[in-house]
């Protein structure tokens, strides 16, 4: 039963000449599988729709050849033999009842065309706006204006005969050739597209007329905007050109779905934003525009949701990464089981997964990307005759992820854990600086184990080989873990090292204040791991007063963190906590340091170095039990199989429970394209 108090977030909201059935709106977002894998894409949208968003949109979708976003596979619209793909998708989503919704966008300025080797192009010739990729743009002809304007035009046609509800313009992030046009950053033009205001809205006002022409009151039109670029140079500012542009077309649009601009600040990750960090950008929109308007700012809470409804901040509750985590997020709302949502811990392994160009994966939610391939549902147990007990070493990520598939499917499961708590690695890295969502990670699995009759959970229960025989479980599995190994070994060297004349502590040290009470004060970090741990431990030591000084063999501090798009960030913060930064420099057997540059000799004063290398499995419980005599019935999983990230920790146990319960059921589709005769 869905409590009164948020009865307001289930109300029909009418966009234009639609209805959306509520106010849960999943925005457009990656999801890596684009155009070339689109049952995967299908299967996602649809699973948000089963759980509820009552309007569902699709990601970026390229109108025309002369947008190829080349490695980030982007859905595409550029000619009719697109529409059945788009068909199919419209119907997956309308089937549950939901709105369908496409960002219709041309990347411009973001683009490559590396594929269809055509020009990239934007309002001026300037460099493509990654610094990173030698390619120019070219200066767009008014002829070029009009022949994007018809294939915008052509490609809504599209869009309207796939049977989408919503079509949008897009002009958010620096991903689109219309923001290009806006900004006087990337348009330098003196005709009547560029220089004043007005004139570098042209375009973006010519646009959404056009689409409004196709949509002639069958379809809504809506407007992504980003309304400010915080940080950017010569950036727009939501009390400034972003409001005007907000002022000038606010009643043009059906819907207004706002954020912030660029990518890494609209998806910003935890460690650096709480939720609803948007809105103090976003939140003025309502008062200038009657059309609806949904916005961003990782909402997981219908608390908050209900109050920015309450409140005239927002008509619709937009959400790309806590759809990702919790497709049933609304569905869950509307049930009463808010206690049972997956909620996001803003970590951005989803997005890293764009970098790639790889179908999207969450450290939450295991089964994203899964949908088709494996026919992995995230809500529906497993069906398994078989009535097992199954015994869990290590209450961990892993272990509590398995222990709850297998609980869903009705089996009795013990868990035992040698610590005083349960949640392994996250419980320790959540009381590091930022990182405090990471213990959603345990609370949401241990929440419902905790409220099983079928579950049993003995903390302080270090369990021995001999323990586990006694135990006697048909399903004996193994999640004890990994360490952090204190010999120098990581990315960049796999030798152990011996420290004679040096103390050596490792993340773990830190993580249990074993730090805390030593007589040191000078302490370097050295990060061979690369991700996040590395500059969080350096930022932590820092907190606790200690003199710190980051050391990497590496050119940049935390360089996997690009991928998550926070590595600009943790190095202002280290920055700004008077951490030092050594990238190039490798650390020596003595505790000296060598510039992988110039082969010198970095003496520094150091009282300890802490380790944040490579990890050793915790895999010696399995070794003593997996003997050749027993049956086959040991399990081995998460970091204890493999040391890696959290959501591989996750997967890995949810996909032995489900190895477990369905042993014969090995589905794995795969994307293929039909060959033609040649
Ligand atoms: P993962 O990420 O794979 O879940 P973690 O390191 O987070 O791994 O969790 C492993 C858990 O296993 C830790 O909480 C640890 O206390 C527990 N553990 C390790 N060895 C044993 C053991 N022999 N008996 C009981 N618990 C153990
Ligand atoms: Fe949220 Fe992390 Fe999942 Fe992305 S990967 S949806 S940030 S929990």
């Amino acid at each position: 039963m869905t409590e009164d108090r948020y009865s307001i977030l289930f109300e029909p909201v009418q966009i234009g000449p639609v209805t959306a059935p509520n106010r849960f709106y999943a925005v457009p977002h990656a999801t890596g599988h684009g155009w070339n894998q689109p049952h995967g894409a299908i299967a996602l949208r649809a699973m948000k729709a089963e759980g509820g968003w009552g309007t569902v949109a699709v990601q970026i979708t390229e109108i025309a050849a002369d947008t190829d976003m080349a490695n980030h596979p982007m859905e595409r619209i550029w000619d009719d033999s697109d529409i059945p793909r788009h068909t199919a998708q419209v119907d997956a989503i309308k089937q549950f009842g939901s709105l369908a919704a496409i960002e219709l966008g041309h990347g411009g300025m973001r683009c490559r065309n590396i594929t269809t080797g055509l020009p990239v192009i934007g309002p001026s010739a300037l460099p493509v706006l990654r610094p990173e990729v030698p390619l120019q743009a070219r200066a767009m002809s008014l002829a070029d204006i009009k022949k994007f304007r018809a294939s915008h035009k052509a490609a809504a046609t599209r869009a309207k005969q796939a049977g989408y509800d919503i079509l949008y313009v897009y002009a958010a992030h620096d991903i689109s050739l219309l923001s290009n046009f806006l900004s006087l950053r990337t348009n330098q033009r003196t005709d009547e597209y560029g220089g004043s205001f007005s004139n570098r809205l042209r375009l973006l006002r010519e646009v959404i007329e056009d689409t409004i022409e196709v949509a002639a009151g069958d379809c809504a039109v809506a407007l992504r905007f980003s309304v400010a670029e915080p940080g950017a140079k010569k950036g727009l500012k939501h009390d400034a050109e972003g409001r005007d542009v907000v002022e000038a077309l606010a009643e043009l649009p059906d819907l207004w779905d706002v954020n912030i601009s660029g990518w890494s600040q609209d998806s910003a990750t935890a460690r650096f934003t709480d939720e609803g960090y948007q809105l103090p950008y976003t939140d003025f929109v309502k008062s200038v525009t009657s059309k609806p308007v949904v916005g961003v700012g990782r909402f997981t809470s219908p608390d908050t949701m209900v109050s920015l409804i309450r409140n005239n901040r927002l008509d619709l509750i937009g959400a790309a990464r806590p759809s990702i985590a919790e497709p049933f997020l609304p569905a869950k709302i509307k049930q009463g089981r808010t206690d049972e949502i997956r909620e996001c811990i803003g970590c951005n392994i989803c997005v890293s997964m764009d970098s790639y160009g790889l179908p999207v994966r969450c450290t939450q939610n295991p089964t994203v990307s899964e949908e088709w391939r494996s026919q992995w549902h995230p809500e529906a147990p497993v069906i398994s005759s078989a009535r097992q007990s199954h015994l869990i070493v290590g209450a961990g990520p892993a272990g509590l992820e398995c222990a709850l598939q297998l609980m869903r499917a009705g089996h009795n499961v013990t868990i035992a854990d040698k610590q005083s708590y349960a949640g392994g690695r996250v419980t320790l890295e959540a009381n590091l600086p930022g990182l405090n969502s990471w213990a959603r990670v345990r609370d949401y699995r241990l929440n419902q184990l905790q409220h099983s009759a079928n579950v049993q959970i003995y903390l302080e229960s270090e369990m021995t080989a001999e323990n586990v025989k006694e135990f006697d479980a048909d399903n004996v599995i193994i999640a004890t873990g990994a360490t952090w190994r204190r010999d120098g070994v990581g990315c960049s060297n796999f030798d152990p090292l011996i420290f004679d004349s040096v103390t050596v502590y490792t993340a773990d040290d830190v993580m249990q204040g074993k730090l805390k009470n030593s007589s040191a004060k000078e302490i370097v970090v050295y990060d061979d791991d690369h991700f996040y741990m590395g500059s969080v431990i350096a930022e932590c030591l820092a907190g606790d007063g200690f003199s710190v000084s980051y050391i990497t063999p590496l050119p940049t501090v935390s360089t996997w963190t690009d991928n998550t798009l926070d590595q600009p960030r943790i190095v202002s913060r280290l920055h700004d906590m008077g951490v030092g930064m050594y990238p190039n420099t490798l650390l020596n057997s003595d505790g000296s340091f060598t510039s992988t540059i110039n082969g010198e000799v970095i003496s520094l004063a150091t009282d300890a170095i802490v380790m944040v290398g490579a990890r050793t499995a915790n895999d010696s419980l399995y070794t003593q039990l997996n003997t050749q005599d027993e049956t086959n019935n040991v399990h081995l999983i998460g970091d204890s199989l493999v040391p890696g990230i959290i959501q591989a920790a996750v997967y890995s146990g949810h996909k032995a429970a489900r190895e477990i319960l369905q042993p014969e059921n090995t589905v794995k589709h795969r994307e293929q394209v039909a060959l033609q005769t040649y």
